[in-house]
């Protein structure tokens, strides 16, 4: 059965292309930077992950026809690439979509996903890195316990890091499981991407961790142009106003496409007032 695209609407800007740029230029004329995300992962079938690619080529190209209308940052699932299939058909693909990248000023993030890519997503960076280094960063997951090994691997290269808490469930050999160990592990990555890593981004809707890192970079004089905020389109819009009004960077992950269930589901799991949220509108006449 699919689900209504109204139920995702409230965390997934729209299911075409057309519909979502003009989200874009709306966040981008409010103050706030964005990157946007076709969605889809875990792709099994090989034409599938080239028609992902040649997507995502797309959506570079019409960021640029935009004219500085919308950002030209996005943020991509290396596994709708053909990471599960081969990883030297998906690293052609991310070096075929960096390529544009590179030729059009747009910035790739590739965004982080569960434990059985991790080591393959960190090893693509350092592959395509040397050559696209003002165009390709990583995310990095503060609940893994190999975070801190891979921060440091990932700031010797040079590369950025979008930090998050993580939103996949992993065992608890390989993952901080309770939530105060996780904003600790959490502190002590943004305290060394903001010592020594390159223009990081402190993703959180949390605001124990928000607090703690303006109270961070106020007490360490760390200047505001030198690492951003982000959230998710959709959480906590009138903090993500809030933050650009006091002069911090902050920049909203827009999502977008029809393939959004997996997506839909993380948002979902992560707070049950979501779940109440669905099942009111679903029975609602
Ligand atoms: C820009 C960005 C990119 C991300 N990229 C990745 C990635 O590549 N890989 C990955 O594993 N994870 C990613 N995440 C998700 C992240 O790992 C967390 O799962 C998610 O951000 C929830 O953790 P939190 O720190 O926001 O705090 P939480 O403690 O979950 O939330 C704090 C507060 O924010 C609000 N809130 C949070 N989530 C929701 C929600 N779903 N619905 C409504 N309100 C909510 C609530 O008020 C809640 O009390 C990303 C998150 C962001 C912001």
């Amino acid at each position: 059965m699919k689900l209504p695209f109204f139920l995702a609407s409230k965390f997934v800007a729209a299911e075409t292309l057309e519909a979502t740029l003009p989200v874009a230029a709306d966040l981008r004329s409010q103050g706030l930077r964005t990157t946007l995300d076709l969605l889809g992962e875990y792709i099994s079938d090989p034409t599938l992950a080239t028609a992902a690619k040649n997507s995502y080529i797309q959506l570079v190209r019409n960021l640029q026809e935009a004219d500085g209308a919308i950002d030209k940052n996005i943020s991509i699932k290396l596994s709708m690439l053909g990471q599960k299939i081969d990883e030297s058909f998906c690293l052609d693909n991310v070096h075929e979509l960096l390529r544009v990248a590179k030729e059009t000023g747009t910035f790739v993030r590739l965004d982080m996903e569960g434990t059985d890519v991790t080591e393959s997503t960190i090893s693509i960076l350092e592959k395509v890195y040397p050559e696209y280094p003002e165009n390709v960063g990583i995310v990095l997951q503060a609940y893994l316990k190999r975070t801190a090994e891979d921060i440091e691997r990932v700031c010797a290269l040079g590369a950025r890091v979008r930090l998050c808490k993580g939103a996949y469930k992993e065992p608890a050999k390989l993952a901080y499981q309770d939530m105060p160990t996780i904003r600790e592990q959490f502190l002590e990555h943004m305290d060394t991407l903001i010592t020594k890593g390159k223009f990081p981004a402190i993703a959180t809707h949390d605001d124990i961790l928000i607090d703690a890192t303006r109270s961070y970079v106020k007490t360490n004089n760390v200047s505001p142009d030198t690492f951003e905020f982000q959230m998710l389109y959709g959480i906590r819009a009138d903090t993500q106003k809030a933050i650009a009004e006091e002069g911090y960077g902050i920049r909203v992950y827009v999502p977008f496409g029809d393939m959004w269930l997996p997506y839909y589901s993380r948002r979902l799991r992560e707070r049950k007032e979501n779940v109440w949220f669905i099942l009111k509108n679903m029975f609602k006449k």
